[in-house]
């Protein structure tokens, strides 16, 4: 199934999470600008260099350099069954520069998906929130354990890690970023027909229902 879809929501809302089911059941690529920008951080290159600070003190990176990174990502051969975007568009400038390459593409967004969370249970989903280091699987202290403390269920890696801005002091300044900068493009979508709303405070794999319910235009939310 080629589809295309955005997943908006705040940090540590499950969009990742989330994007990796999605990716699994339909074969549909995932791409991360967060991951993206994790990767250049740990590589060392110029955008990396760039971005590194930024991320850290829990700011948006600027426009240029993620549009240029998407620009780069949705013209790769995989990117053409189809792509889950999980972490861009943040910003108005950064939605529409997404809409004109999708048009000179001749695509078009199917749904974007606002996972809704509370800011009041955000610090506990980012500080409580680890990856395997192997697989990147995402796991949770609380929410979600693997089956063997301490063992990877996806591939058996047996090493985690935690972001470095995954800390109570830079949620703050994220979940600030996320209303000054990303609620205003929900909008923009609403507009085009394509917004639709998940309760993201649901347990993992009934927001998963939901999101495979408007994927397969099941839903009218
Ligand atoms: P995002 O990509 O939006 O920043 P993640 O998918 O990384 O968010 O989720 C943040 C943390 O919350 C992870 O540790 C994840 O395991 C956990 N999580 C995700 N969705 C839920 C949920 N519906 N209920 C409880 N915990 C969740
Ligand atoms: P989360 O979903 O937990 O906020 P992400 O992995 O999506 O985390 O992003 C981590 C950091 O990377 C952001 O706080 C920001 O600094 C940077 N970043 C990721 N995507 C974008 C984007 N589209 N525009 C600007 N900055 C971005
Ligand atoms: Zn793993």
């Amino acid at each position: 199934m080629s589809k295309h879809l955005i997943l908006l929501g705040p940090p540590g809302g499950g969009k990742g999470t989330q994007a990796k089911k999605l990716q699994e059941d339909y074969g549909l690529v995932q791409l991360s600008t967060g991951d993206m920008l994790r990767a250049a951080v740990a590589s060392g290159s110029e955008i990396g260099k760039k971005a590194k600070a930024v991320m850290e003190a829990g700011q948006l990176v600027s426009d240029d350099i993620v549009i240029g990174i998407i620009d780069e990502r949705i013209k790769q051969p995989d990117a053409k069954k189809g792509f889950i975007l999980d972490g861009f568009p943040r910003t108005v400038a950064q939605a529409e520069a997404l809409d004109k390459m999708l048009t000179a593409r001749g695509l078009k967004i199917d749904a974007a998906i606002e996972i809704r969370v509370p800011d009041s249970m955000i610090v506990e989903r980012i500080t409580g929130r680890f990856t395997c280091g192997k697989c990147g699987a995402g796991y949770h202290d609380s929410f979600q354990r693997p089956k063997v403390d301490g063992t990877c269920d996806s591939c058996g890696g047996r090493e985690f890690i935690r972001r470095a801005d995954d800390n109570a002091a830079t949620v703050q300044q994220r979940l600030d970023a996320y209303h000054a900068q990303t609620a205003p493009i929900l909008p923009f979508y609403e507009k085009k027909g394509c917004l639709r709303l998940v309760d993201g405070t649901l347990p993992i794999d009934q927001v998963t229902g939901h999101l495979k319910n408007i994927v397969e235009g099941k839903a009218v939310s």
